[in-house]
């Protein structure tokens, strides 16, 4: 933990992997051995989404519980206000303060899988910024609570100055941190973050980057997010879009000059939506040369804070 300590003091950016739970038990297993394996790079949290539901939800906090006490991870619990009446969300909070997790990531969550349109449930929360209150008013400060931030717009709501107004009212109700939705325009993020303080907003933003595995998943999470791809990714990809490992090698050294744009901007937290797969990610790690010496002894992360400077 010196090692790191001293990274962070010479400006050397760390980094987080979030998961989701899968549906199958066999998938489980195979994310257990993961994220012991991805424990290895030197995260310094991983985050488990929230899967809205019944089992999943479970899965969530059972994961959490894991990742926190057998892998010795700090994590990130997910939480969102879909299907979850206030009793559903004490007995979430309660699993994850005795897991010994600290940190939240307060969400609406999307709509139900058979339903279009996001609606609250009734004896539940509408916003993100009531659930965020909520926690805050129950835990007192136990929890760093985490909250989701849009550089362009969200799947119901694309006016981007609007979203920045929500924004700074998920803040003020007590949020202690921000993780954006993935985007691949760094020229653009690092604008959006000028307008996120220019609001008075102070707290850490935390970049949200997605490794490429292959074309098709690209371009799919791409367009379901509405982000935009620099016109200079295209054309390396497009031509080697049916070859996977060329994909992947092209994929890394993009990924990687996203990353150093905002490494260079002061950005100094990069958080990798893995897609439970560790190949992708491990290799924009090594480009930017920020994996530890497989060959010392496995460091265990520093309990992490917001506070210690993200950016
Ligand atoms: P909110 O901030 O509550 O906003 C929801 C909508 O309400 C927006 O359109 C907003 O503009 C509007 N709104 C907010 N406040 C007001 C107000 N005062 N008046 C009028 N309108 C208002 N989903 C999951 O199901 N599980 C997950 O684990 C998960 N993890 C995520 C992680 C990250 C980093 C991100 C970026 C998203 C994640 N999501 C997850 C998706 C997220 O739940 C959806 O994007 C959801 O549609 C919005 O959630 P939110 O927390 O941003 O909602």
């Amino acid at each position: 933990s010196q090692k790191l300590a001293q990274a962070r003091a010479e400006g050397k950016p760390t980094f987080s992997f979030e998961f989701f739970p899968p549906k199958t038990a066999q998938g489980v297993q195979n994310l257990y051995d993961r994220m012991d394996r991805m424990h290895s790079f030197g995260p310094q949290f991983v985050d488990l989404t929230w899967g809205a539901g019944g089992r999943l939800a479970q899965l969530t906090c059972e994961m959490v519980k894991v990742a926190q006490s057998v892998y010795g991870l700090e994590t990130c619990m997910h939480l969102t206000c879909t299907d979850m009446e206030k009793s559903k969300l004490d007995n979430a909070l309660r699993d994850a303060h005795q897991s010994g997790c600290t940190n939240i990531l307060a969400l609406r969550g999307d709509p139900p899988r058979e339903k279009e349109k996001w609606e609250a449930t009734a004896g539940g929360f509408r916003y993100a910024k009531d659930l965020v209150k909520y926690i805050r008013d129950r835990y007192g400060n136990h929890f760093d609570i985490g909250i989701a931030g849009y550089p362009e717009g969200c799947e119901d709501n694309d006016d981007v100055d609007l979203l920045l107004d929500h924004l700074k009212e998920k803040v003020d109700a007590g949020a202690t941190f921000i993780v954006t939705q993935m985007f691949y325009d760094a020229d653009l993020f690092i604008d959006w973050v000028k307008r996120v303080r220019a609001k008075g907003i102070d707290i850490p933003i935390i970049p949200g980057i997605m490794p490429i595995h292959t074309h098709a998943a690209f371009i799919r999470r791409a367009t379901w997010t509405k982000c935009n791809i620099p016109p200079h990714w295209t054309a390396a990809l497009e031509p080697i879009k049916n070859d996977d490992v060329e994909v992947r090698e092209v994929g890394k050294v993009l990924v990687a000059e996203l990353c150093r744009k905002l490494i260079d901007a002061g950005i100094l937290h990069l958080h990798f939506y893995t897609m439970n797969l560790a190949q992708a990610t491990r290799m924009v790690l090594e480009e930017l040369d920020l994996l530890p010496d497989m060959n010392s002894p496995l460091e265990k992360p520093l309990p992490w804070r917001p506070s210690l400077g993200l950016n």
